[in-house]
């Protein structure tokens, strides 16, 4: 298998019907980033910089963070790469940060959140990110994001940040792209305004999905009680796409789902161009992309949506329609 998904790696990831898609892979740490080449994917779609923050056992400084940032562009050698500012909170814990007692931690404080609270900490990770991409392409996005003002906040950061750089004539990225997550329900909502605003989203499905249905993604009396492929997520993910596609803003997903086949094939489906996932799902994603008529499998699970309106798991369905075609 692992032989057979490695003879991809050079081949085009277009459907059987001529769709091409863009598969991107998620990364956490440097050691992730060595398997970019060799898994074919166009970009680094997700770097989550929190898990660095998780393994320290004190904030890292602003030198060490803008070392880590320029060992990560220049590891993925030429190809563009995402940074997520830090993401933590809920169940994303730094050891060295005063633990606070919330009832809620998932609906707490967290992401973004923290970062427009405690500015300091987020306007020294996004010096670290600017100066790591002097010259080049760099692109940003920010986690949780539930009002379009709280993205106007945290671009205002960034603003703040390159004026001060320039300030201080040190070379700015050639080129600055500001994204956010569609990860809260609430964006849905405040599409048209946001899809004017940022250079591009990406779709946190983990958590959207959790919020969508109210169920804890890390709790196992509850976490496997609703299904991914069912009418009520896969609209909420058509919407988003839909409005993305309508307005020319580039769209991705980053969550699990978009790494499982089935689910890939459904998105896809739904009108996801870009998908980023760990480095072991992009030979498994890919050998599905290559072998379906995404035409057809549109048709499809448009029909079922329609006939099929409640909770309902579609996964069986689907399953039958993959081994069909
Ligand atoms: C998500 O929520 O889908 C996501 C990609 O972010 P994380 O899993 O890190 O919360
Ligand atoms: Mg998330």
């Amino acid at each position: 298998r692992q032989e057979q998904y490695h003879r991809l790696r050079d081949v085009p990831a277009v459907s059987m019907d001529g769709v091409a898609i863009d598969l991107h892979m998620n990364a956490g740490l440097l050691v992730d980033l060595q398997h970019v080449a060799e898994t074919g994917a166009v970009s680094v779609g997700l770097f989550r910089t929190e898990l660095q923050f998780m393994l320290a056992s004190r904030f890292p400084k602003l030198e060490e963070q803008e070392r880590l940032y320029r060992s990560a562009i220049e590891a993925v050698g030429g190809r563009e790469i995402t940074f997520r500012t830090l993401d933590i909170g809920s169940d994303k814990i730094l050891p060295y940060m005063t633990k606070i007692e919330e009832e809620n931690p998932a609906l707490g404080w967290r992401a973004i959140r923290i970062g427009l609270d405690r500015p300091g900490l987020l306007r020294t990770q996004l010096r670290a990110l600017l100066r790591a991409g002097a010259g080049r392409v760099m692109r940003i996005m920010f986690p949780m994001i539930s009002t379009l003002e709280e993205y106007e906040s945290a671009k205002a950061l960034v603003d703040r940040e390159l004026a001060h750089m320039l300030r201080h004539n040190r070379q700015p990225p050639a080129e600055l792209k500001l994204g956010v997550m569609i990860e809260v329900p609430s964006m849905l909502w405040q599409l048209d305004e946001v899809c004017q605003r940022v250079d591009f989203l990406s779709v946190g499905s983990n958590d959207l999905i959790q919020y969508l249905y109210a169920a804890d993604r890390d709790n196992k009396r509850v976490a496997s009680r609703f299904d991914a492929l069912s009418p009520p997520v896969l609209r909420a993910l058509k919407f988003i796409a839909d409005k993305a596609n309508a307005a020319g803003t580039p769209l991705a997903l980053c969550g699990e789902i978009g790494g499982k086949p089935l689910e890939a094939m459904a998105l896809m489906a739904l009108g996801y161009r870009a998908l980023s996932m760990s480095a072991a799902s992009i030979g498994p994603v890919k050998a599905m992309l290559l072998a379906t008529d995404l035409g057809k499998a549109e048709a499809f699970v448009l029909s079922l949506m329609d006939e099929l309106t409640g909770g309902h798991s579609l996964r069986e369905r689907l399953r039958q329609f993959a081994e069909a075609h």
